[in-house]
């Protein structure tokens, strides 16, 4: 399978050039060429799912038979299988929280939300193909705090690779600062006397700079990565499996769910929609978001108006201008038509945020994520207004990753995953540098 820009058709690469360029030389975003109809591996995954007991071994199983299909022949057989097998060490798990309504927990990964499947794939990817030609690379990450996280771990121990991660000193929470800092390894915290744009804008200069490209191969791991994209697609068929294995499918009229994504730049939902590309029944996306609504705003419209964003209590989704957009637009043919055939917009309030919050522990004893509670309220207006289909929620995060939030809401403190209060008790390491381009220069230069 092969891939193009968004911002040209006749641009075409490899799966190895998309994940390597991350943005394409014309600043546009990679999609697949083509899209083969996997109906029946499908069906067979709800067969599998009705006797297996291994979660993680089956998730594995899909991320094999799937990638085999979208990355070969360009990518071998052979380096497919061994990427699905570095790649998948936790799964996703589905539960029921209402008569129609069920949660796909994306959360069980090293650092509780669901952006360590697409780092980890992209992770493994990169580690497999770099060793087979016995290159190395080293990857350049800005981060505001939780993003890097999920790119650190992920690439923690890989062969073949460093990453250099920056952040703005001062600037990021004291769990997130543990989280980048204590790895050590092949991952260096670079901690920037400056601001988030500090460290995104050095990230960039770093690239343009000419002496750096040839002492040293560098890249970048960021959530646009056709590399992270993919594997997003492929716990939609893991939950849609799951789902009718369990029996929930019968009291479904004709065995499509609807999911309801939680978006902020829109990669999630943007892969979801690569899996009903690939036949996934899937009947309707809602598209949830928190105030900054430009999405489902231009689904009302059809006129998109992107604009600075606004704080909100579910911070991972403040976007005002969602990068996955321009993919959007592309799949859809640049017709808001055929986008609301497919995709339903709804925007929920901080407040409505909080009761939904609210309402779950009261009525199932679970506590969810301020992300997860946008898509559950989005959910219970689908619902009320009349619709009849099973409602798949991706839980995008643990509770306890957003614990005054969820306290706020319930008068309850959730418990830190085991995984992130490990990273408490270590040592910060991180060399500091100021925020100018030299720094970062000479200090790559003197380490790689
Ligand atoms: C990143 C993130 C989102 C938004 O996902 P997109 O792919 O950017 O739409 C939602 N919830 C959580 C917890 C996140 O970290």
């Amino acid at each position: 399978m092969k891939f193009f820009s968004t911002r040209d058709k006749n641009r075409i690469v490899d799966f190895k050039r998309a994940i390597f360029d991350g943005l394409a030389p014309d600043g546009g975003l990679y999609l697949p060429v083509d899209y083969p109809n996997m109906r029946e591996l499908f069906e067979g995954f709800v067969e599998r799912a009705k006797s297996i007991d291994n979660h993680v071994e089956f998730y594995r199983e899909i991320v094999k038979e799937v990638s085999l299909r979208i990355l070969t022949p360009e990518v071998s057989d052979e380096q497919v299988k061994r990427i699905a097998n570095l790649s998948v060490s936790f799964s996703p798990e589905v539960r029921a929280i209402g008569d129609r309504t069920y949660l796909l927990e994306l959360f069980h990964g090293p650092t509780c939300a669901f952006k360590d499947f697409g780092a980890s794939f992209l992770a493994s990817s990169m580690e497999v193909l770099l060793s087979d030609e016995g290159r190395r690379a080293v990857i350049l990450v800005a981060t505001s705090g939780d993003t890097g996280s999920a790119v650190a771990r992920a690439f923690y121990g890989r062969k073949n690779i460093d990453v250099v991660i920056l952040y703005p000193s001062g600037r990021v929470s004291y769990l997130q600062e543990k989280q980048l800092t204590t790895l050590g390894k092949n991952i260096v915290a670079l901690e920037v006397k400056g601001t988030f744009d500090d460290c995104q804008r050095l990230v960039k200069e770093a690239f343009m700079d000419r002496e750096l490209s040839e002492a040293i191969n560098l890249t970048s791991a960021n959530s646009i990565n056709l590399g992270r994209l993919l594997p997003q697609a492929y716990y939609y068929i893991f939950g849609y499996a799951m789902f009718l294995a369990d029996g929930w499918g019968e009291k479904s009229k004709d065995l499509s769910v609807t999911f309801c994504v939680p978006s902020g730049n829109f990669g999630n939902l943007t892969a979801g929609i690569l899996s009903w590309k690939w036949g996934l029944p899937v009947k309707r996306f809602i598209a949830a978001t928190n105030i900054n609504d430009v999405v489902p705003e231009y689904l009302e419209s059809g006129i998109f108006s992107p604009r600075v964003s606004v704080k909100t209590l579910s911070n991972a989704m403040d976007v005002g201008n969602p990068s996955n957009f321009e993919r959007l637009k592309v799949i859809f043919g640049d017709s808001v038509v055929k986008m609301r055939e497919l995709l339903l917009g709804e925007a929920v309030s901080d407040r409505e945020t909080l009761s939904g919050i609210r309402e779950v522990y009261d009525t199932s004893g679970l506590l969810i994520d301020p992300h997860t509670a946008v898509g559950y309220v989005a959910t219970k207006r689908y619902i009320a207004s009349g619709n009849e289909d099973m409602v798949i929620i991706l839980s995008t995060a643990h509770p306890g990753k957003f614990s005054d939030t969820v306290e706020r809401a319930t008068g309850v403190i959730p418990e830190l995953p085991p995984t992130l209060k490990e990273v408490l008790s270590q040592e910060k390491r991180s060399v500091i540098i100021e925020p100018d381009i030299s720094s970062l220069k000479s200090f790559l230069l003197k380490h790689f």
